[in-house]
């Protein structure tokens, strides 16, 4: 695990509810706000207000971390007024997600349910209904806490993230996406716009499984897995993330090269869970003891896996 800025050990100590920071503040330190309507105003906004402001989404992680001093922009950028940026939809080939999509959304959505049951599975497990309601799938994922739940099924999806700023988009993909606790590739002045991913046909399966201590709870462990089955038998393709195993959400690279070509046997599951459980790299805390939390990316992944097999091939769960 990369070292840590004071901060960063700082939030990481807040999402999982580790021992309180000593002299909390619950008020926030002053700032400026701004409540743009249109994209290009809020990008030029981000350009012109300094590199410490803000783009404020659900406000379910960065006013939390503002009221404990743990970070003081000099300015929000509030971008729930832009209209468009609130969707579920396949289109040209992807199923696309604008990142103001709300975390019940993607909990509710009959095409997710249907089609991409990891983003629902993962999207319930979300903390509580009220966190849900203003959480955003943008705001999750450019949060990057090494806890968070999309993170770990945008890696097994092979998601891609358009980054928009005023010189046009760029798209980043996952693997390149989560760089390091709280640390993702966007740049200051970008914000991110869609998630999109690749469409799934028939034959595709996937499922989010998730180790919490209570329920609401952020993971003790987490995985998501996405396989994609030829003739119901052979496995295509397989994506394998990682949730509050590492300094940031972990593609189990290993396992996934390792399940291609393979028939989902009882031994090809286990093998697979190991390289999976060896992608992982948890640290000791309240939550559970390193290595208890690496086995149970074994036994989770089993799961995981399982049920993945299952919808690809219209069995039940
Ligand atoms: C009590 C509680 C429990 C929680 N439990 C869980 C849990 O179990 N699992 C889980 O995954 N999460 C959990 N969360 C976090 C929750 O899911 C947050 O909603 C999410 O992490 C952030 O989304 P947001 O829209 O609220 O973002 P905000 O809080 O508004 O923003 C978070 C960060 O992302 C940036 N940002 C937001 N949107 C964009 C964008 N479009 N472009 C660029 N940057 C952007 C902001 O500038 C900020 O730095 C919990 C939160 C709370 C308060």
């Amino acid at each position: 695990m990369n070292e840590l800025t004071h901060k960063q050990s700082q939030c990481i100590l807040v999402s999982l509810r580790l021992e309180p920071v000593r002299g909390l503040h619950m008020i926030p330190a002053s700032f400026e706000y701004s409540s743009p309507k249109t994209l290009s105003e809020a990008i030029s906004l981000l350009e012109t207000s300094g590199s410490d402001s803000k783009i404020l989404a659900g406000g379910q992680s960065l006013i939390p971390v503002m009221k404990l001093r743990l970070g003081s922009p000099s300015r929000l950028i509030d971008i729930n007024n832009i209209e468009g940026l609130n969707y579920i939809r396949e289109s040209d080939g992807f199923l696309r997600i604008g990142a103001l999509t709300r975390i019940v959304d993607l909990e509710s959505s009959e095409l997710l349910k249907k089609k991409y049951p990891i983003i629902n599975d993962a999207a319930s497990h979300i903390a509580d209904p009220t966190v849900r309601n203003l959480g955003t799938a943008g705001g999750n994922v450019s949060h990057a806490d090494p806890a968070n739940d999309l993170p770990a099924a945008m890696l097994a999806l092979s998601a891609e993230f358009v980054a928009t700023s005023s010189g046009g988009s760029r798209v980043i993909k996952a693997k390149d996406f989560f760089v390091d606790a709280f640390t993702t590739a966007l740049k200051h002045e970008e914000i991110l716009t869609e998630i999109r991913i690749p469409q799934f046909t028939v034959g595709n399966g996937g499922a989010y499984l998730k180790l919490e201590k209570r329920v609401g709870d952020f993971a003790i462990a987490g995985v998501a897995a996405q396989i994609s089955v030829t003739q119901g038998v052979t496995v295509a393709k397989a994506g394998i993330g990682l949730t509050a195993v590492g300094s940031s959400a972990i593609e189990a690279v290993e396992a996934e090269q390792y399940l291609i070509g393979q028939t989902l046997t009882a031994e090809a599951i286990s093998t697979a869970s190991k390289l999976a459980a060896r992608a992982s790299n948890p640290g000791t805390d309240l939550r559970g003891p390193g290595e208890y939390k690496r086995e149970m990316i074994i036994v989770l992944t089993t799961r995981a896996l399982k049920r993945a097999y299952l919808r690809a091939t219209g069995g039940a769960a």
